[in-house]
């Protein structure tokens, strides 16, 4: 009897191969998202690049060809434009060095102080140190890490929302770069971390919300930049302003060979006024980990009739802080949702949302932490059969 019970040692390892072939594969579905995403990404900015390469290193070859063939008939260098690169935004508008503006006249847009590209230092820092040295450079830096400019009016003032777990040691990497930055654009601005606590997954679009309604009972401010706490401007032209439509900052990404991934891309900073945000119901509640709720914000603005514009050129570049996480679990209902954008819009976003915040004012920003869960946002049930509101949870 014991001798049938015995499995043969092949399909035993067959076996063993079949399970670490599936764990794997179940892991890469649920909880690595953003690696396999990034992956993807690569691959596809890798062969576009190729394809580039390809390209001019046969314009190359037809120029020597052409050149030596012409040479050889005239004797002259034959000069050809064989420059197939990318048109570059030139940025050559910005005021002269020594321009001077009045302090009751708006700040212009292209300042002087506004240097191009940003000094690079992902080095990591105590919040501490980056405190002391940001208030040794402009002491009229607030608590709250709220500023503005003394010698102009500001065309904007810009609350900068960051939501937040356990990434303790990007923040002062992102406000070493910012906050010097948004200073030489003369805007005015204050930071609000918004920081999820416990263990529900991470809900970055519920934390955007929370970080809106509290910041306005703050101050009256006029655009929000929703802003990743990893990534960092690599240009300070990339102004922070808001404007006639919903802007999207972070176009390219060093993590995705700095191309912009596809067209409908929104995430990592992106900024609205607040009439634009209240005009769309905000971002959405209900996506509970990684993945879509940005492509869900980009829905909303088009079904609000804006468009999206960003900033030209090289101008929206950003390195991404790597980050030794990880990722957050991977939100599979996200398809699922993104095709009922439309009809989610007016059920689920600012106007559904109920929460309790604890509020603490720190030196360079504001900290609103949170406790989220899908109780916070119950969505109405829109099926025409029921008579009462009847209540769901969203999400699941
Ligand atoms: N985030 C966080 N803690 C987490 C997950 C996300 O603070 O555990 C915030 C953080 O601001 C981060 C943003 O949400 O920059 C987007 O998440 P993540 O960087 O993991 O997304 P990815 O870059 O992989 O798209
Ligand atoms: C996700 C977005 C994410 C983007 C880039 C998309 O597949 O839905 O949330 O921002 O990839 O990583
Ligand atoms: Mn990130």
């Amino acid at each position: 009897m014991r001798t049938h019970l015995k499995l043969p040692r092949r399909s035993f390892l067959g076996l063993l191969f079949l399970f670490s072939l599936s764990t794997s594969a179940l892991y890469f579905i649920y909880s690595a998202p953003g690696i396999v995403n990034e992956y993807l990404f690569m691959v596809q900015a890798r062969s576009i690049q190729i394809k580039e390469n390809v390209r001019s290193i046969g314009a190359q070859v037809l120029e020597q060809v052409v050149r030596g063939a012409y040479s050889s008939v005239n004797g002259t260098d034959y000069a050809y434009d064989f420059d197939i690169s990318e048109p570059y935004a030139q940025t050559t508008t910005y005021l002269p060095e020594g321009f001077t503006y009045l302090p009751n006249q708006r700040c212009p847009e292209r300042l002087p102080s506004m240097k191009g590209p940003v000094d690079m230092n992902m080095s990591e820092i105590s919040l501490e140190d980056v405190e002391r040295s940001l208030l040794e450079e402009d002491g009229s830096l607030g608590s709250g890490g709220h500023w503005k400019p003394q010698d102009c009016v500001p065309r904007w003032k810009v609350a900068i929302l960051v939501p937040f777990r356990n990434r303790h040691e990007h923040l002062p990497i992102l406000f070493r770069h910012l906050v010097p930055a948004l200073q030489r654009q003369r805007i005015q601005f204050g930071f609000y971390i918004i920081e999820q606590v416990r263990n529900e997954p991470f809900n970055r679009a519920m934390l955007f919300n929370v970080g809106f309604k509290e910041a306005m009972k703050d101050l009256d401010w006029d655009c929000m930049v929703f802003h990743d706490v990893d990534h960092i401007l690599e240009n300070d032209h990339n102004y922070y302003g808001c404007g006639d439509m919903p802007r999207h900052f972070a176009v390219k990404l060093n993590k995705y060979y700095y191309m912009l991934p596809y067209n409908e891309f929104f995430g990592g900073v992106s900024g609205l006024t607040v009439e634009q945000f209240q005009k769309i119901n905000g971002f959405p509640n209900a996506f509970w980990g990684w993945g879509g709720e940005d492509d869900d914000l980009w829905n909303r603005v088009q079904f609000a009739g804006y468009s999206v514009s960003r900033p030209p050129g090289d101008l929206g570049r950003y390195m991404s802080i790597p980050h030794h996480h990880r990722g957050e679990v991977q939100f599979l209902g996200r398809y699922t949702l993104l095709r009922q954008s439309k009809e989610r819009q007016g059920l689920d976003g600012l106007n559904n949302l109920v929460y309790i915040p604890q509020v603490s004012r720190r030196r360079l920003y504001t900290n609103v932490t949170v406790n989220l869960s899908r109780e916070l946002a119950p969505v109405a049930d829109s099926a025409p059969e029921a008579s009462e509101p009847r209540l769901t949870l969203s999400g699941s």
